[in-house]
């Protein structure tokens, strides 16, 4: 599968530090039902993909970040499109194997309040009390 961007960019970096220090535990890039997210909550089957504005093409027509470089556009909007293209199919694979799927944008990621509301959408779904389900998740 094509990602274009690093596994470790600073985006990823904010939601991670803010979600550890609200006292959750997550792992890292696990493959579940053919998708790897950037975040998996093992226990609550819950998936937080991290999205960065332009790649992702965020749909929110007051984010700033989301333009498409004026050059070469006709290289740009394919790409684009495919890579939305790739997110909804990862949606629909992961909530098919019953997991929760939840996304922050690039530009949400220095906003504490958002990130608060990420981890209280967390920690509203109870963990399983046999606990991981990432194993069992990636035979399906
Ligand atoms: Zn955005």
């Amino acid at each position: 599968m094509a990602r274009v961007r690093s596994k470790d960019t600073k985006p990823e970096k904010c939601v991670r530090t803010f979600l550890h220090g609200a006292g959750l535990r997550y792992r890292l890039h696990r493959r579940i039902a053919d998708t790897r997210p950037d975040l998996i909550f093992p226990s609550r089957k819950i998936a937080v993909f991290i999205h960065g504005c332009m790649w992702h093409q965020h749909p929110d027509p007051t984010c700033k970040l989301a333009r498409i470089p004026k050059s070469r556009p006709e290289f740009w909007r394919p790409k684009l499109q495919g890579n939305r293209e790739r997110d909804e199919r990862q949606l629909v694979s992961l909530e098919t194997v019953g997991w929760t799927v939840l996304t922050v944008w690039e530009c949400q990621t220095r906003d504490r309040e958002i990130l608060a509301l990420l981890a209280d959408r967390i920690r509203a779904i109870r963990p399983h009390p046999l606990g991981g389900a990432w194993r069992s998740a990636r035979n399906n």
